[in-house]
């Protein structure tokens, strides 16, 4: 039971970063970006997770939403200046078969607010769909081979896309072999849970800051069942720490040793302005042990490396 508590405001204060819409939100197309909300490299320990929180199990998440009471509207008063997005990929190239060179030479955009549907979307192109500020799945997108994390080396019932398995076991075995053990504190999350938890930390934190530690719906890696909130085994919530990559035999461990297992932290420390969130320590996003050690020896974000492998956004020749 203790470790359900856990879990839950666990995932809860990490939802912050990689999920949630409102109404409203997806009728616009982009609005710029505020650079003055992504120069806030505040620690995790700054945000306190709330008392409950939502889970992928239909009866939790639902509990959830109850208690949160009726739904609220989320204010964009940073819409009101809205430009149109930096760059329009084109959606022909969406179904390139993999292994198809796809290198985007479109420089990396500045962060901004906008709903662009992302052009890798086949749950074929899992390694390189770019979510973020501005790139995001549709709102019923959902992978189909979800499978809970206990007995594949996580520790709990958060669901976690069935190709990530392997690597997610042997990563957890060797953690625990350095006696650095990992749990699962929040994988996949679906659209409506998105919706319900940025609305939550607009509530909390204000429209502003909400932007820079949740995602809006839609916009989580959450939702690609591809994304992992991890803890040290037995707690306490990895936002409890200044820095739990630093303070944690589980964070440290993790931070150097994860991408050999195909994952990667999306928002490293002092790359806001790249990754267009505040620094998550706890959040990794697997990507495939290829894949993650390529962005490991480039040196680049995730979402910069991503970017430079989107389709070109220039239309094929005939
Ligand atoms: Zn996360």
């Amino acid at each position: 039971m203790r470790l359900r508590v856990s879990i839950g405001v666990a995932a809860f204060a990490v939802l912050a970063i990689c999920c949630a819409s409102v109404a409203g939100w997806n009728a616009r197309d982009v609005a710029a970006a505020d650079p003055a909300a992504l120069q806030d490299e505040s620690t995790p320990a700054a945000r306190q997770p709330a008392a409950n929180s939502p889970t992928p199990e239909t009866s939790a998440a639902a509990a959830y939403i109850a208690s949160l009471g009726p739904a609220t509207a989320i204010t964009e008063p940073q819409m009101a200046n809205a430009k149109p997005a930096p760059v329009k990929v084109n959606p022909i190239v969406a179904e390139l078969p993999l292994g198809t060179l796809v290198t985007n030479g479109e420089p990396l955009p500045a962060c901004a607010y906008g709903r662009v549907t992302t052009p890798l979307i086949s749950q074929t192109h899992w390694s390189l769909t770019l979510v973020d500020t501005t790139y995001a799945l549709p709102a019923g997108w959902a992978p189909t081979d979800l499978v809970p994390t206990l007995g594949v080396g996580g520790n709990s019932r958060e669901l976690v896309r069935s190709i990530m398995t392997p690597d997610l076991r042997r990563m957890t075995a060797a953690a625990t072999a350095a006696r650095a053990p990992l749990a699962v504190l929040s994988a996949y999350r679906d659209y409506r849970t998105q919706v319900i938890t940025f609305g939550h930390w607009q509530n909390v934190e204000g429209f502003k800051a909400a932007l820079t530690s949740s995602a809006r719906p839609g916009h989580s890696e959450h939702q690609l069942g591809l994304a992992i909130d991890f803890e040290s085994r037995g707690g306490p919530q990895p936002w409890t720490f200044k820095d739990w990559a630093t303070q944690t035999a589980a964070g440290v461990w993790l931070a150097s040793n994860a991408w050999k297992y195909g994952f990667v932290m999306s928002y490293p420390r002092g790359k806001s302005a790249l990754t267009c969130y505040i620094y998550e320590p706890w959040h990794y996003r697997y990507v495939g042990v290829a894949e993650a050690a390529a962005i490991q020896t480039s040196g680049l974000t995730p979402r910069q490396w991503m970017w430079m492998h989107q389709p070109n956004p220039e239309p094929a020749s005939p």
